[in-house]
């Protein structure tokens, strides 16, 4: 009898808040034609989440990608012990394989039409035709992997704090699109020459980076550029189109794990492009492998690692982190009754929170590692077998179900322990501006105001990089198996 009582109970919760949920969105999808006499009125929750997305986004998910890949790689025995390879220009690969590519890429382009919900296919005048011309290949291929056209594919690579260029020429910072590169000015970027041999750890860790450089801005329609209005990649999603470096979120995030009623009323939080870009680049790292060209190879394997590893950052795969389905359709509620204040502070303060995380992880790490702490946890963390058994094995669908999953999981608890470190002012005021000066003075700041919220936090960072390790082997690992690389 009491469970039947507890079950009904829960059954009539259940409907009622389903009820609820459908009046909160009915309200919010009908606003414009029920109260049409001042702007702020016609806000829905569509229109609540297109402007989170719109505030000013933080560049990235992780600063440096390379700084967790350098010691995530190294701890794989089957990494550390491959061969070095020969670097090479981009058009010396492309020439060479040209027929091939031509096959390769078309069928990729089949593979994402058929496997990929949302993907705006490749219009036919881009695609890749072997035509035997090397002056026009690099281009011809930019087009056709649909990237900015502008980035230099220069050989280089990004140093380890550890050991810096060594004897290599120290390159100037300028190896990015943006206007303003002051993210980068702390990385060593080295010189490459055609033919140097180079360990592929060091070519994973620096192409793990370069997606962050600007390969993916200004892909859409309404960004303004020659590129964005040829791609058909449509206008974008999500995020301000008028600032220059929010136009890669869409290809960064990956918003797979929401709520179905937020789907219903922001369905363009689905158009996202990770595991376009994951798939497209592992497949051409392999193909490079099997094919005699190394260097090549394990740069798009670094690509791919990128956006896999971007999934493992709580605040790229949660839209909201910290904020319920049923607050979010109140404080949406409440903006379109006329008081749009508790929208403006939820939309500030995750914004907020997503570049306090991208700010201490990068600070703490670069910290540790060019002091060359051996000892250091967080270092250590991504060096850290243990988890490699725990997930399945790598498959096409091992980003979204695996990664994506686990980090939304995450998403809560990564909110709460970072409100908790940081002064208040970094996360919990929303009218705080992220400036050159308060980025700098976060990390030092963060250590004396609550030590042992301090302690927890890194604790956290422990749990999330050992995971960035783990993938990030999974991945590599099952791309040489494929490519049939031998164990040496
Ligand atoms: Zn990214």
């Amino acid at each position: 009898m009491k469970i039947t009582a507890i079950f009904f109970s829960v059954t009539l919760m259940k409907n009622i808040l389903k009820k609820l949920f459908k009046v909160l969105l009915f309200c919010a999808q009908s606003a414009p034609n029920r109260f049409t006499f001042l702007p702020w009125q016609t806000m829905s929750l569509s229109g609540l989440l297109a402007i989170f997305l719109f505030s000013a986004m933080p560049l990235a998910a992780w600063s440096e990608h390379a700084l967790g890949v350098y010691p995530a790689l190294e701890a794989s025995q089957r990494i550390a012990s491959l061969k070095e390879a020969s670097v090479e220009e981009l058009s010396v690969f492309l020439i060479r394989n040209e027929k091939q590519l031509e096959k390769l890429l078309a069928e990729e382009e089949d593979w994402a039409r058929n496997h990929l919900e949302h993907y705006p296919p490749l219009p036919e005048s881009l695609r890749f035709t072997a035509t035997g011309e090397k002056a026009t290949i690099v281009a011809r291929f930019a087009r056709a992997v649909r990237i900015h056209p502008g980035l230099m594919l220069s050989l280089y690579v990004q140093a380890d704090p550890r050991t810096g260029c060594k004897n290599r020429p120290v390159l100037p910072v300028k190896q990015t699109v943006f206007q303003d590169n002051s993210s980068f000015k702390n990385i060593e970027f080295c010189r490459l020459t055609p033919g140097e041999k180079i360990h592929p750890i060091v070519i994973t860790a620096t192409a793990a980076d370069e997606p962050d450089h600007g390969l993916d801005i200004g892909l859409f329609e309404d960004n303004n550029t020659p590129h964005g209005s040829q791609y058909a990649f449509g206008p974008q999603p999500f995020g301000d189109p008028r600032l220059e470096y929010s136009s890669q979120a869409p290809f960064h995030m990956g918003f797979y794990h929401e709520s179905p009623i937020v789907y219903a009323a922001a369905p363009f939080l689905k158009q996202t492009y990770p595991e376009y870009r994951i798939r497209l680049y592992r497949q051409l790292g392999i193909f490079a492998l099997k094919n005699g060209h190394p260097y090549w190879g394990y740069r798009f394997l670094g690509w791919g690692l990128h956006y896999l590893t971007d999934l493992t950052q709580p605040y790229h795969a949660t839209v909201l982190p910290g904020v319920s389905t049923l607050k979010m359709l109140w404080i949406n509620f409440l903006a379109i009754l006329g008081f749009p204040a508790a929208k403006d502070n939820a939309v500030n303060l995750v914004s907020n929170r997503h570049t306090a995380i991208e700010e201490l992880q990068g600070r703490l790490l670069r910290a540790e590692l060019k002091t060359n702490q051996a000892d250091s946890p967080l270092v250590r963390a991504f060096a850290d077998l243990a988890a490699d058994t725990v997930y399945p094995a790598y498959s096409d669908s091992y980003p979204r179900e695996t990664i994506a999953r686990e980090a939304n999981e995450r998403a809560k608890q990564a909110d709460r322990l970072l409100v908790k470190a940081l002064p208040e002012k970094y996360t919990s005021d929303p009218a705080f501006d992220y400036t050159p000066e308060a980025k700098e003075q976060i990390l030092p700041d963060t250590r004396l105001f609550n030590p042992a919220g301090f302690t927890e936090l890194n604790q956290y960072f422990v749990i999330l990089f050992q995971s960035f390790g783990a993938h990030t082997r999974k991945y590599m690992e099952s791309a040489l198996q494929q490519a049939q690389i031998p164990v040496s």
